[in-house]
């Protein structure tokens, strides 16, 4: 036994080391058991867990997510304070929490209790903190070991406020069972990460899941995981020449597994249309509907158009790592989670969908860098959009305007902001999916489209399965740029600075016309210049910034004349044409429109005839 352990250590941490950052791993093996007339469940969880960090761990921490869904939580309190905040006709609250929790009857809240709990067989100490369980170690987990958790737990399912839960208001999709276990916190370089739940964003440990539920014979089932036991339940699952067996009693027994995910979501309903489409050898895509807010045709039309999707996603974004993907209604409005999304009308399927690169596969801690997940699948989902679309149009036009309006609000806060902790969710919502998909959009003003494209391409690579941040992603940008792009991080990311460029003046001097800008905004930025001149010819005037130690390939055939780098403490630059003033038609800064430039009509220059 204790060879085997020791072994599945030196496996592990292999395997860890061999990526050059450590980083803990689990396994859960979990049985539940469901009650859906009372709507509560018991569950044994044995947690392998691997400390593959180099420190010693006095106590480990676990989320109690449902504990969140009852009167005065720290979710509900924060709730009702934001619906005192003004924000425009309304208020700042969410408008599917609002004070929905304060008003649950004690059959309607949420719970999870933990009845025992042991490490390698020892009961253990631990301390309920609403959302948050502290476990006091008798014995410390020293680096590179592994501990078994023994936990028995109950708990019972909220009526659905925000993201999980059961009968769910529009739908009365039964059971939405996201943030529904006992789940260990994340322990990285940072150290722990036990952040009370108030409604938004989530970390996780890698590992794998093997859960048993056992349910009404009834209910359909679908989520994170493959179907162990397909050939026993049915219900479009088995194969098609199996004979399925009736069940013997009241309850059928799903097993599902899971292997490289941070989390594990399931659903469940008497009423769910299973339908699955094979897109190719190692991909088969699930759906599970309710025709009840949209109809049956539209529901299906989200297989037909995610398979239309697949190959220019994989191409641009990279490959999809999983054998399943399951789109499922319920929840409230769209939820990524790995393999699977919980959405409350066919709608947000993309959005979700591509969740499973920034969320799934990449899995930034959301609580640190909402917008590098947020941000990154709103950027990619205008991609993907406007390719089924067939449009060559500018793509991410709203996200830009959406984050225009946001700092010019006066509550921008800093995309530094720990998710929980931005005053509103309204600049919660613009700075982390807005302004973090104009991040990726400026990057490619930055860098050249096609280079930005390869950046996205080796960040999936380099980082899938793991947890970048953003000194990580920054790091793969300039490797493949061959550019410094710390500044970048340091004004966009860490600031609220923005950027303004204009006109200062134009006159002809020494046979020349002479074009002088300048920068409005504080934060600097390299500058397209585009000219236009009455003839229809054009010339392409780029000036990098210093900062950058480097310059971008052209991105046009137009001819384009480089300069020497405008160094940031400088607030002018002067460039130069051949050409007469008198020529000149439209002289404009960035007309691509990537550069997320905060006064936009001081960018465009008509010169009168
Ligand atoms: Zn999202």
């Amino acid at each position: 036994m204790k060879t085997l352990v020791l072994l599945l250590a030196i496996l592990s941490s292999t395997f860890v080391f061999s990526q050059n950052r450590w980083q803990q791993r689990v396994k859960y093996t979990m049985d539940i058991d469901m009650n859906v007339q009372t709507n509560r469940f018991t569950g044994k969880q044995k947690l392998e867990y691997w400390n593959n960090s180099p420190d010693t761990l006095h106590r480990v921490f676990y989320h109690l997510y449902f504990n969140a869904f009852q009167p005065n939580s720290m979710m509900d309190t924060r709730s009702r304070r934001q619906g005192t905040i003004a924000m425009g006709r309304g208020q700042d609250w969410d408008s599917r929490v609002r004070d929905r929790i304060l008003h649950l009857k004690p059959d309607e809240i949420g719970y999870q209790k933990i009845n025992s709990l042991k490490m390698n067989g020892r009961a253990q100490k631990f301390e309920v903190l609403e959302t948050i369980l502290e476990v006091d170690l008798d014995k410390p987990i020293l680096p590179n070991t592994k501990v078994v958790f023994d936990m028995d737990f109950e708990a019972q399912v909220p009526l659905q406020i925000r993201r999980s839960g059961r009968d769910n208001p529009s739908s009365k999709v039964r059971y939405s069972m996201s943030q529904w276990y006992p789940k260990l916190a994340e322990y990285d370089q940072h150290g722990w990460h036990p952040n009370p739940y108030v409604g938004r964003e989530f970390y996780g440990v890698w590992g794998d899941f093997d859960v048993n539920i056992t349910i009404d014979k009834n209910y359909i089932l679908g989520g994170t995981g493959y179907l162990q036991n397909a050939n026993q339940i049915g219900y479009g699952y088995a194969k098609a020449d199996a004979k399925v067996p009736k069940p013997t009693g009241s309850k059928l027994t799903w097993k599902f597994h899971a292997p490289s995910v941070h989390d594990f979501m399931w659903a469940a309903d008497p009423e769910y249309v299973h339908k699955t489409l094979n897109v190719k050898d190692s991909l088969t895509l699930h759906l599970l509907y309710k025709p009840t807010n949209a109809s049956a045709g539209e529901w299906e039309e989200i297989l037909k158009l995610a398979e239309r999707a697949l190959p220019f996603m994989e191409k641009t974004f990279g490959p999809y790592p999983y054998k399943q993907y399951t789109f499922i209604h319920g929840g409230d409005g769209g939820m990524e989670y790995p393999m699977a999304t919980l959405l409350v009308g066919p709608g947000a399927w993309l959005h979700e969908w591509l969740h499973s690169w920034y969320h799934g596969v990449l899995a930034t801690n959301e609580s640190l860098f909402p917008w590098m997940d947020e941000g990154f699948t709103q950027w990619a989902e205008e991609r993907v959009s406007a390719f089924l679309r067939n449009d060559q149009g500018f793509a991410q036009k709203d996200n830009y305007a959406s984050y225009f309006s946001l700092a010019k609000s006066n509550r921008e806060e800093p995309l530094t902001t720990h998710a929980d902790h931005y005053n509103t969710n309204a600049a919660y919502g613009a700075a982390s999916y807005s302004k973090g998909a104009v991040f990726v959009e400026q990057l490619g003003y930055i860098t050249g489209a096609e280079q930005r494209d390869r950046i996205m391409l080796r960040y999936y690579d380099t980082w899938k399965f793991r947890h970048p941040d953003v000194f990580d992603f920054i790091r793969v940008a300039e490797k493949e740029s061959g550019m410094e792009l710390d500044w970048y991080q340091q004004y966009f990311v860490n600031s609220t600075k923005t950027i303004d460029y204009a006109f200062d003046s134009l006159w002809e001097e020494g046979g020349k016309t002479k074009i002088r800008l300048k920068r409005v905004g504080l934060m600097p930025m390299p500058i397209d210049l585009h000219l236009t001149f009455a003839d229809g010819s054009e010339e392409v005037h780029y000036i990098p910034l210093d900062l950058m130690y480097g310059e971008k390939p052209a991105e046009s055939s137009s001819p384009r004349k480089v300069y020497p780098a405008w160094k940031w403490t400088h607030e002018t630059y002067v460039v130069e044409t051949d050409k007469r003033l008198i020529d000149i038609s439209v002289a404009e800064i960035d007309p691509s429109q990537r550069m997320a430039d905060v006064e936009r009509r001081t960018n465009r220059l008509v010169l009168k005839k």
